[in-house]
């Protein structure tokens, strides 16, 4: 199966690394946080992650990105 987020994307899903009953997710599924590959900052919402100054992108906002989810 190909995922929503390939990593062309540059950014990725994170994961749980805690067991269900410490944050509400079983360990390796997704959180519905994303992280951002440039600068190592995530986000529920990929419009709100605080992008480092000097992320390569930060200016990359959500139009390419619901596009390709649209698309799914
Ligand atoms: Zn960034």
């Amino acid at each position: 199966m190909r995922d929503a987020l390939a990593p062309e994307t540059e950014y990725k899903l994170i994961r749980s690394e805690t067991p269900v009953w410490d944050d509400g997710f079983k360990v390796g599924e997704p959180t519905g946080e994303i992280e951002c590959c440039g600068c190592g900052k995530s986000a529920l919402n990929i419009d709100e992650i605080p992008h480092a100054s000097d992320c390569p992108q930060r200016w990359a906002k959500t139009d390419f990105w619901r596009d390709r989810f649209l698309q799914k």
